[in-house]
Order: C-alpha cells, then structure tokens, then sequence
C-alpha cells in the first residue's frame, strides 16, 4: 500500500507501470512503513504541529554517558557514521580516528560512512578519505548525492525522462554513474534572466525530477526554471538531499545550508520535497537491503541530533551522539530538547580511551 502523502504524491509512483514493477525497496510495504514518519514529518506546515511530530516521533529517556563500549561494539554489527564533526572537521582529522576505525574492523564491524553533503560524489568522498589517510572504500561512502541517484534508480525513472539539478558537481557525478540524463547544476550558476516585456523562460518538458541540493551558485535563474519544471511537468518529482539548516563552509561561522534552497523552491512551488539525506530513512533502507543488515544491530554515530540521531531512531537503530561537532552537552541536556540518543560521548575514540582507563 502506498502512502499517499504529499511529499510522494507524484503520477509516476501511482502510475500501473510502477505500480507493476518488482522493485524491492517500492514494492516493500516496510519501506512505506518505515518512510511514513519522515513523510508525515515533512508533511506538517504549521509550527505547532511541527513541534508536535518532533514529540512523536523522539519522546524517549534522557541520554546516558558512554561508559561500557565495548557492550555497545558487542551489541551491534554495523556501524554508521557521519562524517563531519564525527570523523574530520573541515579538513582536519579527528584525533584518534584512524585507530578506533582499525578497532572496529578488526572486531568484525562492518563501517559505513554517511553524509548529507551532497556536493561531492562518492568517488570524490572516497578521494578525501584518501587524503586523510583512512583506508575506506567507495562502497562504505553513502553521500546524499548518491542516495538522490539511487532513489530515482529505485523507482526505475524513465530513461526518456531528465532531472533538473539545483546543486553542485556530486549529483551531476552520480546521476552520470546511475545512467540518469539530467540537465542544470553548476552551469547555470552563470545564467541570468532579462526583465524586458513579454520575456518568458522556456523549459524543458522532459524533465520528470528536479532534485535540489546544497549550491553556491544558487540564483533566481535556477529558482524560476525549477519552479517551472515541478509546475508545469505532469507527474514532475521535487527531491531533496536534504534539508540542513546550516552547513560548514568554513570552520568561522555556519553558513545557510541546503534548507535554503529546498526552502526556496518549496516557497514558489507550495509542493513538500521527497527527503533522500538524513534524517528520511530512504538511505538507512537502502543499506540495511543492500548488506542484508538488521536495522536494530546497527548503531548510527552523528554529532547532529535533527539529523543524525533522528535518522537513527527512525531506522529502529541504536544511536550515539559525539560531542566533536555541533551539538554540545548543554544542547544535548537542555529541556527543550526534545531528541536524546541512546549514548553520548566526546569523540569515538573514546571507545578506545575509555577501555584503556578502566582496565
Ligand atoms: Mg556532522
């Protein structure tokens, strides 16, 4: 049974040629299940009721200090971490990293890197762990980039159809990988539009998505083709890679993050965006299918509560926050906070300091 909330609300998933298609990850009523909060998430305008779901969805006892992980690396056969603020800080490595991940792999633990940045794909991921020196392949890297490809490989996304990209090179890379033809990104960023009578933008009529991420080179052009693509486009899909409020261009302030630009279209269109990043668990599926994993023996490590731990608790995972990024333990511990994970910590290398000083 399909969820006929807005934010899937689209011909092309309701159409009988989807409808009629083997296609796991559409075809699994767990998957609509398991989406249905985040759909019903991203479905609720009013701020009470934003406040509300929030309650729904987290109400659960307060965080408790790591202090046994090695009962926690027992307890769980996966691990997914975000990347910054977890793993590196702009580009710096997080002290101790290296050796908690050869840890982990050496008990077995299957790692898996995940992040909503989507600006670089995951071979480009793959370049910074390179560079960092951490021995991760581009299998275990899970960018929203790449979940945004993936969705629309899912949903088996026409080939005569196109996606208009609000973004930068990431998913231009992985739309490439996954055969999709697309049209957008980075290029446009050049575009103007001229205010002279009678001037009106074409677009194009074979564009069946408009996938928006974090970019730069965001303009009123991009807003205004896009706007036309979702409008005008039968059946047009509005995804999103996700909805971050702010981002971390620099390490001197927060910057306005891909919300911004899911926040513009969404203005000009009044359509709600299908989530593909954190915290919808569109990825957390898409891994616990592709490794055959049971969601309840992963623990999902972030350092971002809205995001990473919400992604976790949505999963049915366990979750374990960090407190080497944005969230502090004021932030975690204040009563107006309404997501607690299961476990809270400094960094993860404290799986390994915390072992050292109680034996
Ligand atoms: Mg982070």
């Amino acid at each position: 049974m399909l969820c006929k909330g807005p934010a899937v609300a689209s011909p092309f998933l309701n159409s009988p040629k989807f409808l009629s298609k083997k296609i796991p990850l559409i075809s699994n009523p767990a998957f609509y299940n398991s989406l249905r909060p985040v759909i019903e998430w991203n479905s609720v305008r009013s701020s009470t009721s934003r406040r509300m779901a929030s309650r729904i969805v987290t109400a659960r006892a307060s965080a408790e200090k790591l202090k046994d992980p090695d009962q926690l690396i027992d307890s769980v056969k996966t691990f997914i971490f975000d990347c910054d603020g977890v793993i590196w800080k702009g580009d710096k490595l997080i002290d101790g990293v290296p050796e908690t991940l050869d840890m982990l792999r050496s008990k077995g633990k299957r790692l898996v890197f995940v992040t909503n940045n989507s600006t670089k794909s995951r071979k480009q991921y793959g370049k910074k762990f390179e560079t960092l020196g951490l021995d991760v392949s581009e299998e275990e890297i899970f960018a929203s980039s790449f979940a945004a490809a993936a969705y629309l490989k899912s949903i088996d996304f026409p080939k005569d159809k196109k996606v208009y990209v609000v973004g930068e090179d990431g998913i231009l890379k992985e739309l490439e990988l996954a055969g999709i033809q697309y049209l957008g990104g980075p290029v446009d960023g050049e575009k103007k539009i001229e205010l002279k009578p009678g001037y009106m933008m074409e677009h194009d009529e074979n564009v069946g998505a408009v996938v928006v991420g974090f970019d730069q080179y965001f303009n009123y052009y991009k807003v205004q083709y896009a706007t036309l693509c979702i409008r005008e486009n039968p059946g047009c899909l509005f995804i999103a890679t996700n909805r971050d409020a702010v981002t971390h261009l620099t390490d001197a302030q927060e910057w306005a993050g891909g919300g911004s630009m899911v926040g513009a279209i969404g203005g000009s269109t009044q359509r709600e965006p299908l989530v593909v990043g954190k915290p919808s668990t569109f990825m957390m599926d898409y891994l616990a299918n592709k490794f055959s994993i049971s969601k309840s023996q992963i623990c999902m490590v972030g350092d971002r509560l809205d995001t990473d731990i919400l992604f976790g608790q949505n999963g049915g995972c366990k979750t374990l926050l960090v407190l080497s990024g944005v969230t502090s333990l004021s932030m975690l511990q204040n009563p107006d906070n309404l997501i607690q994970p299961d476990f809270y910590t400094n960094k993860i290398s404290d799986f390994l300091s915390i072992k050292a000083a109680t034996v």
